[in-house]
């Protein structure tokens, strides 16, 4: 019996991990709309380049039909990766070789958003609609959303990300700190703006890890590139370090001080970045978080195992997620929709679980002074 016919679907947030399940649900003939906070599609620039892994966001492409759309917007090359220390001096650069071609393709976010969104039928993202609250209505459900906006569903998904404002109505789990925090900046016009960062770059990724910090660098498609720097900083650093993220002076003085000792090509980053800063607390859900499932509620991505980004995982599991909860809804073996979500959550919050160990594992690694050796390792090389 297929238990969720001519029932209507909300899925709260439109990033890859809501789009992706909305698109395996269309394609099936099923009545699904996306509730998203944004005002609209270009209301907010799309971060880093994303790299899509086999068994997980490719494969939860393969089956949304969309690898001829992926194939034509992905960037072959931007994998190619310089690791170095703080002087700047190379460790490892691929950028020559071709050993590492990849399972492992690049696109960046804004594409990857676009051809999820192009997949859908007109008007299943409902833009501005900022949820703020869940009631419930006989077997379904009413949504509130900030503008006084409201709507009904039978069944809601919340793929709303980190701060998942659906996340308490399913559980009251907590996402713990894990002790590091990541400053995200962007400089437009790379080429020109940052020429040295620039050539280093060839298009790809820079990872330069020491003194327990890890400078990360990605290239775009559009010419700009998107850094992150991480370290170990208290909960309340975003708030009580004094520094204004939006003033970009204030930024650079922070980093000219915490810095000191790094090569000068590094200041082509804090010199040049727009004033956007953001600040990133990074936190993990309980690797042993469990619930009971819900009649007709559940929880995919961020929303469900946020986790710190270490592992370039989240986006992946976000889709393999939206993959897998699809197949069971679809699935005319469950006797009702709460069987289906339960099936669909044992093996997430598995498979969640083990991915956060690693991706927790990693980010202490990154940010020990063995740094370099623990990349090598990945790459699987060995000390030069
Ligand atoms: C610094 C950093 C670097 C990262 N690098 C990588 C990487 O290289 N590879 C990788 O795989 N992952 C990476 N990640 C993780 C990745 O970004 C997330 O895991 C992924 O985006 C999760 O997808 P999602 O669809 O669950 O949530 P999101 O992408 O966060 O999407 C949630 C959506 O919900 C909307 N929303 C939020 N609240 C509401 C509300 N109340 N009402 C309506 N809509 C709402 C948001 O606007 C957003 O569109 C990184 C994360 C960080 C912080």
């Amino acid at each position: 019996m297929n238990t969720i016919k001519n029932k209507k679907i909300a899925i709260v947030g439109g990033g890859p991990g809501g789009l992706t399940l909305a698109r395996l649900l269309q394609m099936n003939g099923l009545d699904v709309t996306v509730y998203e906070r944004d005002a609209n599609q270009h209301a907010r620039a799309q971060g880093a380049t994303l790299d899509l892994h086999e068994e997980s966001g490719l494969n939860a492409l393969q089956h949304a039909g969309l690898m001829d759309a992926f194939r034509a917007n992905y960037r072959p090359g931007a994998d190619k990766l310089c690791v170095v220390n703080k002087k700047a001096e190379i460790v490892f650069d691929d950028h020559e070789s071709s050993h590492r071609e990849t399972s492992r393709p690049e696109i960046d976010r804004g594409p990857l958003q676009q051809i999820l969104l192009d997949s859908l039928l007109p008007d299943t993202v409902i833009w501005d609609s900022h949820f703020v609250s869940l009631s419930p209505q006989d077997d379904s459900w009413k949504l509130d959303f900030k503008n006084g906006i409201f709507a009904f569903a039978d069944i809601v998904i919340a793929a709303d990300g980190a701060n998942s404002k659906l996340r308490p109505y399913v559980t009251p789990l907590k996402a713990f700190y894990s002790g590091y925090t990541a400053l995200e900046g962007v400089v437009y016009h790379s080429e020109v703006a940052s020429p040295k960062i620039y050539e280093l770059l060839r298009g790809g990724k820079i990872f330069a890890l020491e003194d327990k910090i890890s400078l990360i660098v990605s290239s775009k498609g559009d010419g700009s590139l998107v850094f992150y720097t991480c370290g170990q900083h208290e909960e309340s650093w975003t708030r009580d370090s004094g520094i204004d993220f939006s003033d970009q002076a204030q930024v650079f003085a922070w980093f000219q001080q915490e810095y000191a000792d790094w090569d000068e090509i590094w200041r082509e980053l804090f010199e040049n970045a727009a004033s956007s800063y953001t600040p990133r607390p990074l936190y993990c859900m309980p690797l042993d978080q469990t619930w009971e499932a819900a009649p007709n509620l559940t929880l995919l991505g961020d929303a469900a195992h946020l986790m710190p980004p270490f592992a370039g995982e989240g986006v992946n599991m976000a889709m393999l997620d939206a993959l897998e909860l699809s197949q069971c809804l679809l699935d005319t073996h469950y006797p009702d929709t709460q069987s289906a979500i339960a099936a669909y959550e044992k093996q997430m919050l598995a498979r969640s679980s083990e991915v956060a160990e690693q991706s927790l594992s990693a980010t202490i690694a990154f940010h020990s002074p063995d740094a370099i050796s623990f990349m090598l390792g990945v790459l699987g090389q060995s000390e030069p």
